[in-house]
């Protein structure tokens, strides 16, 4: 079958389901296509079952700990896997089976299930079906990179996808990848009961971070009992003695750690090389990503790439802020930019992190004259309260604007209090109007403007 759209939208991830109903409620003909799970990545495999894991182990994490609160548990905690996974799975296939449910209900749009390939700049492939369509979006997201690794070939290893099957406790994790992904995994595990090891390439984990922030993150880690080894410049795998074996230095040196699982975490490939994007024209980078300009649209003037398959952002907020972006241009005649787009994320150990803006290293090779307010979470009177101190709260201004150019909160509530800085940021308003507001006491966010009187030129 042959069948004419004004719009074919390729994967249902955080990009694609808004833009598509969003076309269909202005009487656009749409047709979206997705090959696996409804909701894609964040939904299935990423934010929602992660987060939901993260809610477990804290609650390991705090029955364990029930005694420094006067709460007292006479039995050894214990964690039931099984269990676990359930709670994980009903969240998680909920929020898949209602994005089904909305697409599968909007009038205007047909929902196809396979996986589509471009067959020329305005066809798309999928069962047998060539879709036709003046506008094409690109929504198809991300998968875990498997890297080259010796030995890697002869042995069973994880990625976060196939984690989400695990039900069981592994006796030894080891993560390799000391990045935002590994780092939730590997705490989450330690406090299932685990034992984890972190191997991570570079000097520090989170190494694209300030180093007060990576060495923060490492305290709290390793103060559950994480191990982690950095520098490893060259690992290589084996099996031995029914378990994995990673060398952390292959040129022959002794480093080397043993676990029963492996869980690679070492960054994310885009799903564009089985997409036919030859057979469109639409050009990517060396790595795959495919490249656009600061309004999203493709090397095609019809073809438009939106969320992690662009390279411009990899998180849910920067895939649904594209389609924004998209949206507002093509129906509303506006220049949105992705330029306009103000770096912001969480990890989401715990404590977390909040992060907004430029690190230290960003403002440096700007060469603006900075100023800087910092205060550790031991002198929040919200984080002494909920027993829960580590971690810091930072914040840097430039000197001659007073905008703020970037901040860090690393501590309990840390993923929530960085939107009063971010917001204020979007302003482009001077730092001294959050001195001027009332914050709710007592709450993390209300020591900002604290901070914020007590700046000093940054080192
Ligand atoms: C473990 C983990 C944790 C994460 N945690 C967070 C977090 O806490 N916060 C955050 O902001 N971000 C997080 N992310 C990132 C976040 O999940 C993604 O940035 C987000 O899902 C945006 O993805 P997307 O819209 O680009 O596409 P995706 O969500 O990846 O969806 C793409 C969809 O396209 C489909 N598809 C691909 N190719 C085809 C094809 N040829 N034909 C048909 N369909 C196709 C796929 O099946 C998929 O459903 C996490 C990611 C991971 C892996």
């Amino acid at each position: 079958m042959t069948a004419s759209f004004d719009a074919i939208i390729i994967g249902t991830g955080q990009s694609g389901p808004p833009l598509a109903a969003r076309l269909a409620a202005v009487a656009r003909r749409v047709a979206i296509i997705e090959r696996k799970r409804f909701g894609g990545t964040c939904v299935n495999t990423g934010c929602i079952p992660t987060k939901t894991l993260v809610a477990s182990a804290y609650a390991a994490h705090l029955a364990r700990h029930g005694a420094d609160y006067g709460v007292m548990i006479d039995a050894p905690v214990q964690v039931d896997m099984k269990r676990v996974k359930a709670r994980k799975d009903a969240v998680a296939g909920t929020a898949s089976r209602a994005v089904e449910k909305w697409l599968k209900g909007i009038a205007n749009l047909t929902v196809f299930e396979g996986h589509a390939r471009f067959e020329s700049p305005s066809t798309v492939r999928v069962n047998g079906n060539v879709l036709e369509a003046n506008q094409i979006f690109i929504n198809v997201g991300a998968r875990a990179l498997v890297p080259p690794m010796q030995g890697l070939d002869q042995i069973d290893y994880l990625t976060n996808s196939t984690m989400m099957e695990i039900d069981f406790l592994p006796e030894h994790l080891i993560v390799v990848g000391g990045s935002y992904i590994g780092l939730e995994f590997g705490q989450m595990y330690r406090r299932f009961g685990a034992q984890v090891t972190i191997v991570e390439k570079g000097p520090r984990v989170i190494a694209r971070e300030d180093e007060d922030v990576s060495q923060g993150v490492l305290d709290i880690l390793r103060n559950e009992g994480v191990n982690a080894e950095v520098r490893a410049e060259c690992m290589a795998v084996e099996k031995r003695d029914g378990k994995i074996a990673v060398k952390l230095d292959c040129a022959g040196g002794s480093r080397e750690v043993m676990g029963s699982h492996l869980l690679l975490a070492v960054g994310r490939m885009p799903n564009t090389d089985d997409l036919g994007l030859a057979q469109a024209g639409v050009q990517t980078d060396a790595r795959g990503y495919i490249e656009v300009n600061d309004e999203l649209c493709t090397s095609v003037p019809n073809i438009w790439a939106i969320g992690d398959c662009n390279g411009r952002g990899a998180f849910t907020h920067t895939s649904y802020n594209d389609y924004e972006i998209v949206a507002d241009n093509l129906l509303n005649g506006e220049h949105r930019s992705v330029k306009d787009r103000i770096t912001a994320y969480g990890l989401f150990i715990d404590p977390p992190l909040g992060r907004a803006g430029m690190t230290e290293a960003e403002i440096r090779k700007s060469g603006r004259k900075t100023l800087v307010g910092k205060r550790p979470m031991t002198r929040v009177g919200r984080a002494v309260e909920k027993g829960e101190t580590q971690g810091f709260m930072k914040i840097t201004v430039d000197a001659d604007t007073r905008q703020i150019l970037g901040a860090a909160i690393l501590g309990v509530g840390g993923d929530e209090a960085i939107h009063c800085i971010l917001d204020v940021m979007y302003t482009k308003a001077p730092y001294t109007v959050l001195q001027r507001s009332v914050n709710i006491h007592p709450t993390v966010a209300e020591l900002i403007p604290t901070i914020l009187g007590e700046l000093k030129p940054m080192a």
